[in-house]
């Protein structure tokens, strides 16, 4: 690829997903710049063989143990090494990539990540359940292991590219950009009666169900503030959420002396993803150019906290502290899975996580122990309010 001024190994966890394909489209591309060290999927094992022979991937890791012998016949004869189950998933992020893309979808990918950041690679971070969950102690691991975190969230990306780290004190805010979603305009009424096909179809990304149903809700929002409090510690109250539906401005950052800086694209995953693959060089990626004259005009609104309390939930989440945001992230992995089984309605996912927030209490983190162990409990919670609320 033209301008390519990198070459690496790379490893992609959760391949088969929505960013790990984006990603893998990069990496083909490349022809031959990127090698690849691992790639590992949840289920789909057919979908994972092929393209880690496509790749010529070293290892392949799938997540349910069950389905270690069909992911070992569908490899045999390649020599691409293979495993199953939690501790797979570790090895993929421990083998010796210099690069790991981090696309497992929730906090399942609290514990891969880790292992990337704990040898101190350049880790691509697209899981932000993983700050959600355990963002002082992974942000801690990341400066004792000199790991290098890159963001791909479209917004903190964006911010990424027009933050000034030795001058934090110099930034006025950090105004992330919202599209809305597919309720943007939808009254209580039209939200009530919502199913999982409309809650998914967003108008300007393709992502996985759970990221999309998080966008209808606007719990993404929720997610990416703390997400960016971590990344960006400038504190909640410098952090601004607009609603800007073309999603053109991926996010801006407004300086003490009026300036505001932002980065623009059109709506394509792989732009982000560019950035962090090259990263500190830049290669060229193949998303539509942005044709500001078609487009036109940008418009921005005011988040309506009525329909969408989940920013209002995150907000309170941030200022309470402890466990609120992991158990905040818990309940809402558990109520979005019920939605999108049809459990229970669109309205309820933000309303379980608010029930599991008043029946865990408060508490605080100091360790992994205790986020696994706070994940647990909120799940059962999460679970029974899903189960009485079931239609
Ligand atoms: P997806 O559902 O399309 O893909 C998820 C991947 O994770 C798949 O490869 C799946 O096999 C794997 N996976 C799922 N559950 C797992 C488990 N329990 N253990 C191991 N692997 C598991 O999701 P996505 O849209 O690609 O999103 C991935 C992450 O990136 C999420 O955290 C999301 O919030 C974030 N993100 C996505 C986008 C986007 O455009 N899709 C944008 C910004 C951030
Ligand atoms: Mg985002």
């Amino acid at each position: 690829m033209a301008d390519t001024c990198t070459s690496r190994t790379v490893s992609i966890l959760g391949a088969t997903g929505s960013v790990g394909e984006s990603t893998l489209d990069l990496v083909r591309r490349g022809n031959g710049a990127f090698a690849v060290e691992a790639v590992t999927a949840n289920t789909r094992v057919g979908a994972l063989a092929k393209l880690a022979r496509e790749v010529g991937a070293r290892f392949a890791a799938i997540g349910d143990p069950d389905l270690y012998d069909d992911l070992k016949s569908a490899l045999s004869g390649t020599g691409i090494e293979c495993g199953a189950g939690e501790s797979a998933l570790d090895e993929a992020a421990e083998r010796p990539a210099e690069w790991v893309m981090a696309a497992i979808v929730g906090a399942a990918g609290l514990s891969p990540t880790l292992r990337a950041v704990r040898r101190g690679a350049i880790v691509a971070l697209a899981n932000k359940e993983t700050l959600v969950c355990a963002g002082d102690i992974f942000m801690e691991e990341v400066r004792r292991f000199n790991s290098t975190v890159l963001p791909v969230d479209s917004e903190h990306n964006a911010i990424h590219q027009v933050f000034e780290f030795d001058r934090i004190e110099a930034v006025e805010k950090l105004i992330l950009t919202a599209s809305g979603g597919p309720f943007l305009e939808a009254s209580m009424e039209v939200m009530r009666a919502a199913t999982p096909e409309q809650a998914v179809a967003h108008p300007n990304w393709n992502m996985g169900a759970k990221i999309s149903v998080d966008s209808a809700t606007m719990m993404n929002k929720g997610l990416e503030l703390i997400e960016a409090g971590h990344l960006f510690p400038v504190g909640e109250d410098k952090i601004d959420v607009v609603v800007h539906p073309e999603s053109i401005i991926h996010s801006m950052v407004a300086y003490c002396d009026g300036s505001v800086l932002a980065q623009l694209g059109a709506p394509d995953m792989r732009t982000p993803i560019a950035y962090t693959l090259a990263w500190p060089s830049r290669m060229a990626g193949p998303s539509p150019r942005l044709d500001l004259i078609q487009i036109g005009n940008l418009s921005f609104y005011q988040t309506d906290l009525e329909r969408f309390p989940a920013l209002r939930v995150a907000r309170d989440c941030i200022k309470s502290g402890g466990q609120a945001p992991l158990v905040m992230n818990g309940a809402n992995e558990v109520a979005v899975q019920g939605f999108l089984d049809g459990a229970i309605g669109f309205l309820d996912i933000v309303a379980v996580v608010e029930e599991s927030l008043d029946a865990m209490g408060s508490g605080t983190v100091d360790c992994l122990a205790d986020v696994a162990d706070i994940d647990r409990e909120t799940r059962q919670f999460a679970e029974t309010f899903v189960a009485a609320r079931a239609r």
